[in-house]
């Protein structure tokens, strides 16, 4: 049983252990003249008993938990807010010690539990149909404020007392940019797959991101894991007016990219691509059809996302018929598809309704007085 929450927030110059993985662990405890197995004794406390009291750390002698206890800290951001979906979908607002706010969803289904989690406050992309990047950018989030958020989730959902409740799975969908904050999402990434920590395994967990390319090749060298890919447009200019990083890395070059990636991992994989229907937008048989000679070549899994409204989004959620038209333009070319039902809309927790409360740095949010490019009016 995991124990409830109750900490301080001070700000301290001390090392927080929930930002070391394994070997950041084997590190530290070399240079204190510990063996290396402390690592996973500490990683097994922390992350699959929920222990953050050094004290309670049996199996470490009692000249190491002071030691721990004086030089080191476990330190979590707080709960702010806590709300449950009709659906049972939980999100969580999260309390930064600076005062940032970022958000953490959990979708149970029959099968399995994915955690949304977020990777950066706010998001510097400015995908012109999601309502996190209209909020503007602040910071990257570090290891432990992404591990903290599986920690947390998986403390809350243990005192629910379901059977069969847990976080099966993580994707790395919330707020922000996974690959724009590289180190510390991988970081977190290997102590959620750590056998010693989480011991999900390389098929559970997924990073998405809108099309980082440098980034992709980086973490096809690093990590062996599930990628997702935003699309949302089988063209460049479409894709400029609705992920303005396609300026930099245009279709091309990412679709390259995500051919690398596939050689590199070891077992056989797919890209999960996902799309968002926009009514008018890219919803047409002819951009089904474009999008099929895209993808051709890479093994695929195509996920169709209903559009999330949000206020002044300009932007209008394609038809239940016009969504059934495409999903089958698709699948008739042997591309495997999945419609993703929009889940924990009543407490705004679907994909790109995640705000938190984000102290913008980039003044943003003040642009959109204005509709946009791309925009419908
Ligand atoms: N930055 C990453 C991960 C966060 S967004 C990325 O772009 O992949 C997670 C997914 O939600 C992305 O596919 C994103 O395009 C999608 N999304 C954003 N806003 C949305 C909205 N209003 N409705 C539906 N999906 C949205």
């Amino acid at each position: 049983m995991r124990p409830i929450i109750a900490q301080h927030n001070s700000v301290s110059a001390r090392l927080n252990l929930l930002d070391l993985d394994r070997q950041g662990l084997e590190e530290y405890f070399s240079k204190l003249g510990e063996k290396s197995f402390r690592a996973s004794q500490v990683l097994q406390w922390i992350h699959q008993k929920g222990v953050i009291d050094f004290q309670q750390m049996s199996n470490l002698s009692q000249a190491l938990r002071d030691r721990l206890q004086q030089d080191t800290m476990i330190h979590l951001p707080e709960l702010a807010y806590d709300a449950t979906s009709a659906d049972g979908t939980r999100k969580w607002l999260l309390q930064l010690n600076d005062g940032n706010r970022i958000e953490t969803v959990y979708i149970p289904e029959d099968d399995r539990g994915t955690l949304c989690v977020s990777s950066q406050v706010g998001c510097a992309l400015d995908c012109s149909f999601c309502s996190t990047g209209r909020r503007g950018f602040n910071r990257n989030l570090s290891t432990a404020e992404i591990i903290s958020q599986v920690w947390l989730a998986t403390c809350l959902i243990d005192e629910e007392k379901k059977p069969g409740r847990k976080v099966t799975n993580v994707v790395l969908m919330g707020m922000g940019e996974p690959l724009l904050n590289f180190d510390n999402v991988v970081r977190a990434v290997r102590i959620m797959m750590d056998d010693f920590a989480y011991g999900l395994s390389k098929r559970r967990v997924t990073i998405s991101t809108a099309g980082v390319v440098p980034a992709i090749d980086r973490l096809g060298d690093s990590l062996d894991m599930r990628l997702a890919v935003s699309l949302h447009a089988p063209d460049n200019e479409l894709r400029n007016s609705l992920v303005p990083l396609n300026r930099k890395y245009p279709l091309q070059e990412l679709m390259a990219a995500c051919r690398r990636f596939i050689d590199k991992q070891n077992t056989r994989s797919r890209i999960t691509f996902e799309y968002v229907l926009l009514d008018g937008v890219n919803d047409s048989d002819q951009h089904a059809r474009a999008l099929i000679q895209l993808v051709k070549g890479i093994p695929t899994l195509m996920n169709l996302i209903p559009f999330n409204p949000f206020e002044n989004s300009g932007y209008k959620t394609s038809r239940g018929k016009r969504v059934e038209c495409f999903n089958k333009i698709l699948a008739d070319a042997g591309i495997t598809t999945v419609v993703r039902r929009t889940r924990g809309e009543d407490i705004d927790a679907a994909c790109g309704q995640l705000v938190g409360k984000v102290e913008d740095k980039s003044r943003r949010y003040r642009r959109f007085e204005e509709p946009r490019i791309g925009m419908r009016t």
